[in-house]
């Protein structure tokens, strides 16, 4: 007899009969022997579960026969079960966890790989890997384990779900059909609520009461008192299934062999030491024999959070049962679970003491303001219009891509106002809008974002898999609205619900109160589907434009040049309306490739009135308006448009400086390079990132770039300092100047001219010697003397080049090395190879045969008839003749 036949709820129910002459004997006999058929069939697909699942613990018919004895235990003696009932709730114990393995799936791997989100599982895999959502490509290419990793997300999330038709689904075998109920009228009859109460052990118990309404009637021929009642048989199954956390669960010997990975093996460490519980007044009581040691604190702290789960499930079913009139179940709850000290009398650890010290966060308010807030961001006015742009954004991509649209769809209204509480802005957009579920969870959740998570993969399946590129990854830009003001509104409808499906979340006291959610009124209602957020202004909005950093700006700014310096390359229609309803476009979407030259630059360096005030300095904009060259990705899509830029080239005294964007807004600036660059972030508040044009790339374009100039500029300094961003970039520098020496300025042609015939020269830094220049005037320079600037020109803001444009010399790691490899990046790089082509040897022999940064000071000239004694950079030698 198996071990489930000998349990109180067993015997009182199916297994009370067995007497021959009673009336009822058949019925008995006949359902006991269905359950063993089915209990034989479903042991097969189970223990296939631990090869797909090899981390899991035991989930085999062991697992199965184990909640018969927990469910008696739970359910207490007087628990009235009819023989009917407890054949439904035997098949739900069998098949509630089945579909874990493949062996449940009649058509194998296939199967799961048609389930439209076997892709976003895959993407939402790699995004976790490699930081952001990948492209199709990168999806289709992913590598087995990734492909493993998703069949077991995929089993496990499906599981249940797949529970509800497993009854009715058949295995083919050399044209035999089997099914886990032979039998066809207990199949066809209590196939369906067997599955329907298995898939009930993962939903939450509020939703039992409406899922399960009322009894089930018996069916012939059955005795007519053999009704079951649904809900009573899904509270037992689920009290019982979390209740199996015992040692025969996960028993040490197996673990050994399966060797689990750290998060499942905390796992089976912890159910390992458990034995199995006791029931104590209405208390489970469960225990350990051995001590949990040091090194076995986290199984422990895990053990103690599975009770905790385990309590709340039995005071929820308690209640349930309770208020629904039921007969209660003799456990209500699990023993401790409110104090971590007395848990560790019954489950007790070795050498330390289980204080509850886990990280706290008393004031989420405070919180939030400080990392979402001001703190972050600093105290300017662009930065939530910065966020909620970007959020509609975001969204309106979305809504593209689960509607088909083109790629340039999609309106953001950034409008202003006024009421009787003052000011207000409010940003709307046209896109995918938020279900109840977002807008009361990734929206207020602050540190989540909705962008690749399991509810957006369960809300639009494929959608991942099919290229969708977010900016929002952190999930607090929505938080620097409180930045503008307490009072703030978010009205939102998904784009496929009705109209009046509107909903309002509004917060009338900043995050220190909770914000209610109601239907839109009439008025409020979007008429189509999107998301407008309003915001009533603590400070009048003129003054908090004028907050706007003045460095930034030629002028006052309106919102209108406000909104296109931030977004320039934004792909969505921007529109402003003001307070009288007049609205007007001020970006089109992705209009930056295309827009007028003179318009693109004036976008970029938020010059307001840049058509009136550049009389002056007509050649300059002329010459960088002529020099804008794109850079393209490999599909052809524009990635950068721009031109180079150096210190000389100023307007009004203002440096004119190139941005990098990340979904088409602004979040850094460049240095030596004006115009648009699409670019990566890289940090959290999203100033900084990382141009996605390659190294090859930008080479390609700086070197067109020293074409365009050549004869442009003149002034042959200036020639210089722009040779030193295009050596940067790695672009070649053609004619440019690059260097100064006894000649006045000179090009790499000259370099040879004047130097191919010297074995030794000493190159100096040219700012310092100009210093020099400027102070004394008369100065000659030795013949064997090169000046050049010294190091590289910095291009990105903030310290991140060098992962940009990732130069060699980081490779190396000895003193002298590093500084010749740092010398020859640089411009003193272009004296190398000029003199290295010339005398027909690599740069690196040169190198070698030469010192850098010598510790004595040399005389390189003279100075009003004096000798002038500096420090070199290097001291080029040729190299001997090879034999
Ligand atoms: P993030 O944009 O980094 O995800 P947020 O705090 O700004 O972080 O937003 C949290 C979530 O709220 C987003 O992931 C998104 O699902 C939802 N959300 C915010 N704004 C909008 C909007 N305008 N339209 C649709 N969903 C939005």
């Amino acid at each position: 007899m198996s071990e489930y036949e000998e349990t109180g709820i067993w015997k009182k129910s199916l297994g009370k009969i067995n007497n021959h002459d009673d009336k009822y004997y058949i019925h008995y006999e006949s359902l006991r022997n269905e359950y063993r058929e089915f209990r034989k069939h479903a042991n097969l697909l189970a223990n296939e579960i631990a090869r797909d699942l090899p981390d899991f613990t035991i989930h085999d018919s062991s697992h199965f026969d184990k909640l018969w004895k927990l469910a008696d235990l739970i359910a207490g003696n007087d628990f009235e079960l009819n023989p009917m009932e407890a054949f439904v709730l035997g098949g739900s114990f069998l098949i509630h966890d089945l579909g874990l393995g493949l062996a449940a799936y009649p058509e194998g791997i296939d199967q799961l790989r048609r389930e439209p989100n076997w892709s976003d599982t895959i993407a939402s895999i790699l995004k976790d890997e490699i930081g952001h959502i990948p492209n199709r490509d990168k999806i289709q290419k992913a590598d087995n384990e990734v492909i493993l990793k998703t069949k077991e997300q995929i089993l496990r999330n499906l599981h249940a779900k797949y529970a509800e038709c497993l009854c009715l689904i058949s295995w083919k075998e050399n044209d035999h059909e089997y099914h886990l109920i032979e039998n066809v009228e207990l199949r066809d009859k209590y196939g369906p609520i067997i599955g329907k109460l298995a898939q009930s052990h993962w939903w939450p118990v509020s939703k039992l009461k409406e899922s399960f309404p009322s009894k089930i009637g018996s069916f012939h021929p059955y005795p007519q008192e053999w009704e079951i009642d649904p809900l009573k048989l899904a509270c037992l199954l689920r009290v019982a299934d979390a209740s199996h956390v015992d040692s025969s669960r996960a028993p040490c010997y197996l673990r050994s062999i399966r060797r689990p990975s750290q998060g499942s093996r905390d796992h089976w460490v912890f159910q390992d030491h458990l034995h199995q519980p006791l029931l104590k007044n209405d208390r489970l009581v469960f225990t350990s024999g051995s001590r949990f040691p040091n090194n076995e604190a986290s199984s422990w702290w895990l053990c103690f959070d599975t009770l905790t789960m385990i309590d709340r499930e039995l005071s929820q079913v308690d209640s349930l049962l309770s208020d629904s009139g039921r007969q209660r179940f003799a456990a209500r709850g699990v023993a401790n679970v409110n104090d971590a000290i007395r848990m560790a009398e019954q489950i007790p650890t070795e050498n330390w003491i289980p204080i509850d010290a886990r990280i706290k966060i008393t004031d989420v308010p405070e919180l939030i303001k400080k990392f979402g807030g001001e703190d972050l961001y600093g105290p300017d006015f662009t930065v939530p219009l910065r966020e909620l742009i970007q959020n509609g954004s975001d969204a309106i991509r979305t809504r593209r891509i689960v509607e088909e649209r083109p790629n340039d769809w999609g309106d953001i209204c950034i409008r202003t106002g006024r009421d009787s509480e003052g000011d207000w802005i409010e940003i709307e957009d046209t896109g995918i809008g938020m279900s109840t579920e977002v807008l009361t969870g990734p929206l207020l959740d602050f540190g989540s974002s909705y962008w690749g998570s399991t509810l957006m993969i369960n809300e639009f399946p494929g959608l991942l898999s099919k290229g969708l590129q977010c900016t929002g990854k952190f999930g607090i830009g929505f938080f620097s609205a409180f930045m503008w003001g307490d009072h703030i509104s978010v009205t939102t409808r998904r784009y496929d619900a009705a109209q009046r499906d509107t909903q309002v979340l509004e917060f009338d006291c900043g995050l220190s109160s909770r914000p209610i959610l109601r239907k839109a009124t009439t008025s409020e209602i979007l008429r189509d589907g999107g998301t407008r957020v309003r915001v009533w202004l603590k400070n009048p909005l003129k003054s908090m434009i004028s907050r706007f950093p003045l460095e930034r700006s030629c002028s006052a700014c309106s919102l209108e040049d406000l909104c296109t310096w931030l977004c320039p390359s934004i792909d969505v229609n921007i529109f402003v309306e003001n307070e009288n309803c007049e609205r007007r476009l001020v970006i089109r979407s992705s209009d930056w490739v295309d827009l007028d030259p003179e318009k693109f630059l004036a976008r970029v360096w938020l010059f307001a009135e840049f058509s009136k005030k550049r009389s002056n300095k007509i050649d300059i904009i002329n010459l960088m308006k002529n020099n804008l060259r794109t850079i393209h990705d490999q599909s052809g899509n524009i990635i950068a448009r721009g031109c180079i830029s150096s210190d000389m080239m100023r307007i009004f005294g203002r440096y004119l400086s190139g941005v990098v964007t990340v979904g088409g807004l602004r979040a850094a600036d460049l240095h030596g390079l004006a115009g648009i660059f699409i670019g990566n972030t890289t940090k959290l508040s999203r100033d900084s990132a990382i141009p996605i044009a390659d190294k090859v790339n930008m080479a390609k374009w700086a070197t067109e770039q020293a074409k365009l100039i050549i004869d442009k500029i003149k002034n042959q300094e200036d020639q210089a300092s722009l040779s030193l961003i295009i050596r940067k970039l790695n672009g070649d520098i053609g004619t440019l100047t690059v260097a100064y020496d006894a000649h006045g300025w000179i090009n790499s042609q000259q370099i040879i001219e004047f130097h191919g015939s010297q074995d030794e020269i000493f190159i100096i830094d040219r700012l310092e010697l100009m210093e020099e220049i400027k102070k004394y005037k008369l100065i000659n320079l030795n013949s064997n003397v090169i000046a050049v600037e010294d190091g590289l020109q910095g291009i990105l803001v903030g310290s991140l080049d060098y992962i940009w444009l990732e130069p060699h010399y980081l490779e190396e790691h000895n003193a002298e090395e590093f500084g010749k490899r740092f010398f020859a990046e640089g411009i003193g790089g272009v004296v190398l190879e000029s003199l290295a082509k010339f005398w027909g040897i690599t740069v690196d022999e040169i190198l070698n045969a030469s010192r850098y940064r010598d510790k004595n000071a040399y005389e390189i000239g003279t100075v009003d008839g004096r000798p002038l004694k500096v420090y070199p950079d290097m001291i080029i030698k040729k190299p001997e003749k090879r034999m």
